[in-house]
C-alpha cells in the first residue's frame, strides 16, 4: 500500500495498538510512494497533508455533522473532511467540528439552486462581495443581485420573487401614459417615491401611487390632473345579495371600474353612463354638488359603508340600485350643464 492510500484511508487509531506512524516506511523509490508532508490545493486553499492518528470523539463528531475526516494537516488547528452527501473536500477548524456543526457550502448551493430553479430562475453564482446575496437570472430573463433566503422563500410560496426591473418597466409605461417618463430613485430617497421628468422637462419626485393614476401637478409647468380632462360616471356593480351604484368621476372611467375599488373579479359591474367634462376641477365641483343633492332630497337612497362592507374600496357614494333614474337624471343635467334641481 502506498503512504499516499494510507494517508486518504482516514488515520483512525485502532484502541490498543500503537498510535500511527506519521511516516510510513519509506518503500525505496517507488514513484507512487511519496512521504509526509504533502502539500496540494484543496478547492484554492493550499493545505499540507501530515498523517497521525485523531480521537474517536472527533471522527463521531463529523460523522454526525455528514462528514469524513481525510487528513490531518501541519497546521493543527485544521482538518481535511468530505462531505458525505455530495464529496466536497473541505478544510475546517477542529473546533467547529468538535463544537459545531460544519456546513458544506457545495450543498448549501445546490439547494439555493434547486429552489431557484422551482421558480423558474437559475442560480448564476455566488455575489462575490456579500455572503447572503447571489446572482440570479429570474424567470423573466432579468439578471440580478438577490438574497438567498428571498428565493428560498418563494420557491416555498411565502413570497413572490418579483422582478425589480419588470417593475421598474412597469413604472416607466404607466408614467408615459401620463406625460412622464421615469428617471430612477427619488432625490428624497423616500420609500414608493420615484424621479420623473414631465413632458416639459421638469424633473420631480413623484410618489409610484400617485403616478399610477395620473394623480400628479408638475412643479414647473403648472399642468395638474385638475385642469385635465375628466368625466363624470354612473357605475353598476351587482354585489350579492343586491346591485348597487356608484357616481363619480375620473379621467379614466373604465380603469377605475377595473383596478380602483377592489371589486371581486368574479363580481358582474358596468358603466352605466359617463359624462365628460373639461377639467378634474369641475369634475370634483359636479360631482359633490350631485352627492349633495342625494343627501338632501334623497337620503333613503344612500347606503351606509355598513351594508357594502369591503366590497368596494369607498366609504361613500354608493346608492341603492332603485336610485338609477334619479342619478340618471342628474347626469343629464350635469351634461346640459343645467343646475341640478328636483325635477
Ligand atoms: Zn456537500
Ligand atoms: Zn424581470
Ligand atoms: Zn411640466
Amino acid at each position: 500500500m502506498s503512504s499516499f492510500a494510507y494517508a486518504f484511508r482516514g488515520p483512525r487509531a485502532q484502541p490498543g495498538s500503537a498510535p500511527l506512524s506519521p511516516f510510513p516506511p519509506a518503500s525505496g523509490g517507488s514513484p507512487f510512494t511519496a512521504s509526509f508532508p504533502i502539500s496540494c490545493l484543496v478547492d484554492t486553499t493550499r493545505v499540507t497533508l501530515r498523517a497521525g492518528p485523531l480521537p474517536d470523539a472527533l471522527h463521531e463528531a463529523a460523522t454526525r455533522a455528514g462528514f469524513d475526516i481525510i487528513s490531518r494537516l501541519t497546521d493543527r488547528t485544521r482538518l481535511l473532511i468530505r462531505c458525505r452527501p455530495c464529496g466536497t473536500l473541505l478544510v475546517k477548524r477542529r473546533s467547529v467540528i468538535r463544537d459545531h456543526s460544519p456546513e458544506c457550502p457545495a450543498c448549501i448551493q445546490i439547494r439555493r439552486a434547486a429552489a431557484a430553479s422551482r421558480i423558474g430562475a437559475i442560480l448564476i453564482g455566488s455575489d462575490p462581495d456579500h455572503r447572503h446575496y447571489g446572482v440570479f437570472r429570474l424567470a423573466c430573463g432579468h439578471i440580478v443581485r438577490r438574497q438567498y433566503y428571498r428565493i428560498e422563500r418563494a420557491a416555498d410560496g411565502g413570497c413572490s420573487a418579483g422582478c425589480e426591473l419588470c417593475r421598474e418597466e412597469r413604472y416607466e409605461a404607466i408614467a408615459r401614459g401620463h406625460d412622464w417618463r421615469l428617471i430612477g430613485p427619488p432625490k428624497s430617497g423616500r420609500t414608493g417615491y420615484r424621479s420623473y421628468r414631465h413632458s416639459c422637462g421638469h424633473l420631480q419626485d413623484v410618489s409610484v401611487g400617485n403616478m399610477r393614476w395620473g394623480d400628479v401637478d408638475c412643479a414647473a409647468c403648472g399642468e395638474s390632473w385638475t385642469s385635465k380632462p375628466s368625466q363624470l360616471y354612473l357605475f353598476r356593480v351587482d354585489l350579492d345579495p343586491s346591485a348597487v351604484l356608484k357616481l363619480g368621476y375620473s379621467s379614466d372611467p373604465a380603469r377605475r371600474l377595473r383596478q380602483q375599488l377592489g371589486i371581486a373579479r368574479d363580481t358582474p359591474s358596468r358603466i352605466l353612463r359617463t359624462v365628460s367634462v373639461p377639467t378634474g376641477h369641475e369634475a370634483v365641483i359636479r360631482e359633490k354638488a350631485a352627492h349633495a343633492y342625494m343627501r338632501r332630497h334623497h337620503p333613503e337612497m344612500i347606503l351606509p359603508k355598513s351594508v357594502y362592507g369591503d366590497a368596494i374600496n369607498t366609504r361613500t357614494e354608493i346608492y341603492r340600485l332603485a336610485a338609477e333614474p334619479i342619478l340618471r337624471r342628474l347626469l343629464d343635467c350635469i351634461a346640459a350643464d343645467l343646475p341640478l334641481s328636483s325635477p
